[in-house]
């Protein structure tokens, strides 16, 4: 009550404050708020194409494409989209010449049939149809048109070349994602060419031997996607048969329902999901959780960072799990768009969580701010973006980190395209029971078929998620009633909602939200103490008779908390909701090669980047103090990040970039350092594409190492020949094996060289004094032909001659422990170790150090 009310007067008030009272409360009555896991799939939505029997029923139905208009900081990404490379992608890629392109030739003849082009058209289109950009539409719709008309007989569509691809087979992996582009170009337009297209195209895949689906390395990985379209198809024709094809897709293809079964990183993106899309037919819950089951299979061994992403930077590769290992920009899009699906399938928020922590942390640093470049991997601790070859500490050789905007990563700059049109086409879902969804929270304007049928709008206001609050306002032209669900993210542990200004709480002695699909009614507006309006990883109900003009304000409260990597040497990083944060590191930009229009860009460091993180002890999220400005058009770059960080720091002066310019490897925290106490900056890790967002921990106790400059840094590794499956890098990496036989750490092998003379290599940055060296060898007895080696020896470099070391102690090939040589010091600028290979075998070795003792 305000001060200074007498009671005489709030006596003569009472009768309108009661009043308002009554009239206030039924605006948000006790029955209108529930919280469920999942909306109930009892209900069907006929508003919108639903699963069809005997299909189980979605928890989501997509809305067409056009229902949702983006606003705010996600427009502005679409329209730089369109502005920026994938909008104009024709102009730098080779693959996209209209005139020679088996794509789009009627008898699908020419160069250039294989993923690049759908990928491309895949977001194109879309992007075109969620901006209504008439340009773009009328460019894809060329493409389109000429895909439409190239069906041949027997129900083959596009470049022939593919119909025999793989040894006379067919490749069917690129068919896979044009089908992706009729199915968005259908959904905008209900052109009635594409579902007869469709069809008598998988009435051509169902006359194929089952065989044909277990083909090629990329397709019969990559066949769930497939699958999903089969099922669109099924549920807009009702053709059975559909049914029969992707059950035998799934029995023939490559098996993900029994786990992870391949390792390279955009084949586990797009293929771990297959037994969750498969689920809805075989109706084996196994299948859904299997899914998830793999996904965190690749996260608990080689996602042990912030940002949402794993270490695959081509494939995932045994030991290499540091957060300077990267995920390539296909990984990330096709991440984001199976968990969409998963999302809409399962009901379960989580994969909504999932793939907002792609979206604002990680995709946004691997384009340039003008999204007029990208480079192929993005890392949660990355230094520098120079075009200089990386390989070994990434798998690939030549450049990956610097940004192109042209043919240099050929499937990322195709494939880039749908990253931001699939997500803007998922903010809002409808649900079986007629309601709304607002599962991706961004602003935005949603115009749906809801309750009765009535065409409701609903316009969502926020700076999401660099903000807490998100305003919906309904419009209606009269009263209907719908559920309207809100995702309750799994960081937010207590959420409000108000209805039309009126606070929803839930009165204490309501049991807590243990929410059920189907609802369990667990909130109460009427008086009593505030609590949760619902847990973390559920959706606040809110149902009701709307009327014109109703608002609605969700606050999702989100804190600083700071999570700790076991598995990558105690590091840590810093949350704030969704958001994770990284170290702000000054950029210095440098055009290298492309055109003014369309520059080649590398990336380096301007201010010092080696610092560890200064924790409040008692109470690590008390360690930082946050600060805000308004949210730029464009939000994710360093200058523009709403959100800032102010942290205690100090520098470690061992931890320095090794010899390719990869930041170097973690080790264990905490860490001792002497140097001064400093505040640094940390911003979203969105904005930064410098960054460390896994940082060491400043430490004092005996606990607490000393990082000593790395025994590897500066110094460069190189070999005679390494096999593709191992690195170099495995020689100075300090990871120490338990046996010769240690086929869990990295390791340099010479395979398939047998018999023959080899060596390997280091180049130091100075000079410096030799006087020891020891030697781990690598021997897979039982299970390969590597061996130790028939003998070997140690040489030294005096100017540009390879000299022997003098007075050798011993060059010992012992199994399972260091060989370690004493010879005369000497000093070099570079080592060589020589090996002789026992006939017939090969070998390799674990780990090779020299000393000046
Ligand atoms: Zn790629």
């Amino acid at each position: 009550m305000p001060a200074g009310w007498k009671p005489a007067r709030y006596f003569f008030l009472f009768p309108f404050y009661f009043l308002l009272g009554v009239f206030a409360v039924p605006t948000a009555r006790a029955e209108e708020v529930r919280t469920v896991k999942a909306p109930p799939t009892n209900a069907v939505n006929e508003f919108y194409v639903s699963n069809r029997e005997p299909l189980l029923p979605s928890a989501f139905i997509k809305l067409p494409i056009g229902s949702i208009v983006p606003r705010g900081w996600l427009r502005k990404q679409l329209e730089l989209e369109a502005q920026g490379m994938t909008g104009r992608l024709a102009e730098v890629s080779g693959w996209l010449k209209f005139e020679d392109s088996a794509w789009a030739s009627p008898q699908g003849q020419g160069k250039n049939g294989w993923e690049e082009l759908p990928y491309w058209l895949k977001g194109y289109g879309d992007l075109g149809y969620v901006l209504q950009d008439e340009t773009i539409i009328k460019a894809a719709r060329k493409w389109i048109d000429a895909v439409l008309s190239s069906q041949e007989a027997d129900g083959w569509f596009g470049p022939r070349a593919n119909k025999t691809g793989l040894k006379g087979r067919p490749d069917l992996w690129p068919h896979m994602v044009m089908l992706n582009v009729l199915q968005s170009f259908h959904e905008y337009s209900g052109d009635e060419r594409v579902v007869p297209l469709m069809l008598k195209y998988h009435q051509w895949l169902n006359s194929l031997p089952p065989e044909d689906f277990g083909n090629g390395y990329w397709p019969k990985i990559r066949f769930g996607d497939n699958v999903e379209t089969a099922y669109w198809l099924y549920n807009r024709t009702g053709e059975k048969w559909l049914l029969d094809l992707t059950r035998k897709i799934h029995d023939n293809m490559a098996k993900w329902h029994s786990g992870v079964i391949n390792w390279h990183n955009v084949n586990l993106a797009q293929g771990f999901r297959e037994p969750g899309v498969f689920f809805l037919q075989a109706k084996d819950p196994k299948l859904l959780e299997q899914a998830e089951l793999n996904y965190r299979t690749v996260m608990d061994m080689y996602g042990q960072f912030p940002g949402g992403g794993f270490v695959g930077d081509e494939n995932c590769r045994p030991g290499f799990i540091d957060p300077r290992g990267a995920l390539e920009t296909c990984g990330w899009v096709e991440f984001m768009h199976s968990f969409e699906m998963l999302t809409k399938i399962s009901g379960n928020p989580l994969w909504a969580d999932r793939c907002e922590e792609i979206a604002f942390n990680s995709f946004p640093a691997a384009l340039t701010p003008d999204l007029k470049a990208l480079h192929y991997l993005t890392s949660a601790n990355l230094v520098q973006c120079d075009k200089n070859n990386k390989a070994p500490g990434v798998q690939n050789g030549g450049t990956m980190f610097s940004f192109s905007p042209g043919a240099v990563y050929r499937c990322c700059q195709h494939n880039v395209s749908h990253g931001w049109p699939y997500y803007a086409e998922e903010l809002w879902l409808a649900t079986p029971d007629k309601g709304l969804c607002a599962s991706l929270y961004a602003a935005s304007e949603v115009r749906s078929k809801a309750g009765d049928g009535t065409t409701v709008k609903i316009t969502e206001e926020t700076d999401y998620p660099f903000s807490e609050t998100i305003s919906f306002k309904v419009s209606t032209p009269k009263p209907v009633r719908f559920p309207l669900y809100l995702r309750i993210p799994r960081w937010c542990q207590k959420p409000a909602l108000k209805v039309n200004g009126q606070e929803v709480v839930r009165t204490a002695g309501v049991s807590p939200a243990e929410p059920e699909a189907g609802g369990t009614p667990a909130v109460r507006s009427a008086g009593g103490t505030p609590a949760a309006l619902a847990g973390p990883l559920s959706y606040a109900v809110v149902d009701r008779e709307w009327k014109d003009g109703d608002g609605l304000e969700l606050r999702l409260p989100m804190a600083l908390s700071v999570r700790t990597w076991a598995k990558n040497k105690n590091s840590v990083s810093v949350d704030y909701g969704p958001l994770s944060f990284a170290l702000k590191i000054g950029e210095k930009w440098r055009r290298y090669g492309g055109s003014e229009q369309w520059p080649e860009l590398e990336l380096f460091p301007d201010t010092p980047w080696n610092y560890g993180l200064v924790l409040d002890e008692k109470d690590p999220a008390k360690s930082f103090t946050l600060s805000r400005k308004a949210v730029a058009a464009q939000p994710f770059t360093p200058d523009a990040a709403p959100l800032e960080l102010q942290a205690k720091a100090r520098r470690i002066p061992g931890w320095q970039q090794d010899g390719t310019g990869l930041v170097g490897k973690l080790r264990p925290s905490p860490v001792k350092s002497a140097e001064p106490e400093e505040t640094v900056t940390l911003i979203p890790m969105g904005c930064a594409r410098l960054r460390i967002a896994s940082f060491p921990v400043i430490g004092a106790g005996p606990d607490a190492q000393e990082w000593a400059a790395a025994a590897g840094a500066g110094v460069r590794a190189s070999a005679s020949h390494c096999f593709g499956n191992d690195t170099v890098d495995a020689l100075n990496d300090g990871l120490l094996p338990a046996s010769s036989g240690d086929r869990n750490i990295p390791r340099l092998t010479w395979w398939d060289h047998q018999g023959t003379a080899e060596w390997v290599q280091y180049d130091f940055p100075a000079p410096r004094e030799v006087a020891s060296s020891e030697v781990y060898w690598f021997d897979d007895t039982g299970h390969g032909d590597c061996r130790v080696p028939q003998s070997w020896k140690l040489l030294y470099k005096d100017v540009n001659e390879w000299k022997p070391a003098e007075n050798p102690s011993e060059y010992g090939t012992k199994l399972d422990s260091f060989n370690r040589v004493t010879f005369k010091p000497v000093k070099t600028s570079a080592v060589r170790l020589e090996v002789q290979l026992k006939p017939n075998v090969s070998g390799g070795i674990l780990e090779w150090r020299v000393s000046d003792k």
